[in-house]
């Protein structure tokens, strides 16, 4: 049975932003469905600890540091329009990324095969300079680049399924040739960002990889990203692990997107994820959590990536599929995308 860690710490629930939906009544729901399920005595626990200040300065810049937590010692309950904050939430963050290097840690030194940190406030908004979009700090782009930094590896990938598009991710490698940032998002949305033309500079030209889907993208239309687009660059690129920016908004019950993913499709594409990282770098997968507001399909999409990380069946979830909608034709985009990567053509 494969080993799979799980992240998981109760200061994450006192990053309060009652009202918003970004909220602590999200882990709430997954860690209950994990208990009912059985599923978290199958998961191997793994501690987090606190990013220190050199942790979160291998992505972000001192003065950004120091003006997040200024205003949340300030007593400020929010950093922007959309990013809420309470007294704790520093804290939250700080173990936030100390949870995915310590899970980084874990799947790199053969503790576990793979892992999934469930932690909040989330990430992948998060730019070198600015906290924004629900997100403080970027956990993944954090671990990524401990990862090289400190852990002697040459090339990272950060698969971003999260339905926004990963800009703080983005923007931390856009001209880092040792990490592959692969990312699908609908598009338009916040944060604007990410349209397939964006595909890295300098050095780090073609290491960023932008697949923007229309509304209505679904199960399907992911699949084929992934078959035609994600899958491809992820090989060529030939990880030594794969970081995961797991966002669950693509959800066809999310109220905050218009896609029609399902927690079958969530399925599937942890799936395609598996077998290339057992192909490529010895399985090695480290899932983040990102977003995800419909409270009951988060937690479901969670456990269907769970499942297949442990090697379960599929547990049908109480939402099913997607009801029928006019799913977009995504080919030409893909053929593009493929075009200018060059990929190859289309099959
Ligand atoms: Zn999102």
């Amino acid at each position: 049975m494969a080993r799979v860690g799980l992240v998981y710490d109760p200061l994450y629930l006192e990053h309060d932003t009652d009202g918003h939906p970004e909220n602590a009544e999200r882990l709430r729901a997954i860690m209950a469905l994990l208990e009912e399920s059985g599923l978290r005595s199958s998961l191997t626990p793994i501690a987090a600890d606190d990013a220190t200040q050199a942790d979160l300065e291998l992505v972000h810049q001192p003065e950004m540091i120091r003006w997040v937590r200024g205003r949340i010692e300030a007593g400020d309950t929010a950093l922007d329009m959309d990013t809420a904050v309470s007294a704790r939430s520093y804290e939250a963050a700080l173990r936030a990324a100390g949870g995915c290097l310590r899970a980084t840690d874990a799947v790199l030194a053969g503790e576990v095969d793979s892992a999934f940190c469930l932690v909040r406030p989330p990430g992948h908004h998060a730019t070198p300079g600015h906290a924004m979009g629900f997100c403080l700090f970027n956990n993944v782009a954090i671990a990524a680049r401990h990862a090289i930094a400190r852990r002697g590896l040459e090339r990272v990938a950060i698969v971003d399924f999260d339905v926004h598009h990963g800009n703080g991710t983005q923007e931390a490698f856009y001209s880092d040739p040792s990490v592959l940032y692969l990312s699908t998002h609908e598009s338009p949305l916040y944060p604007g960002t990410g349209t397939w033309r964006e595909a890295g500079t300098g050095s780090g030209l073609g290491f960023t990889v932008n697949v923007p889907l229309p509304m209505n993208s679904g199960d399907q239309e992911y699949r084929r990203a992934f078959e035609v687009v994600l899958l491809p660059a992820l090989r060529r690129f030939r990880p030594e692990l794969v970081l995961v920016s797991a966002g669950f908004d693509g959800h066809f019950t999310d109220p905050l997107a218009w896609m029609c993913l399902s927690c079958a499709g969530y399925r599937e594409l942890t799936l395609m994820l598996r077998q290339a990282a057992e192909e490529l770098c010895g399985g090695r997968l480290v899932f983040s959590l990102e977003g995800g507001y419909d409270l009951t399909a988060q937690a479901w999409s969670v456990r269907s990536c769970l499942d297949v990380l442990l090697g379960n069946p599929f547990a049908s979830d109480p939402h099913g599929a997607a009801p029928p909608s006019n799913s977009p034709d995504v080919e030409p985009l893909l053929a593009v995308i493929r075009g200018l990567h060059r990929l190859g053509s289309s099959s």
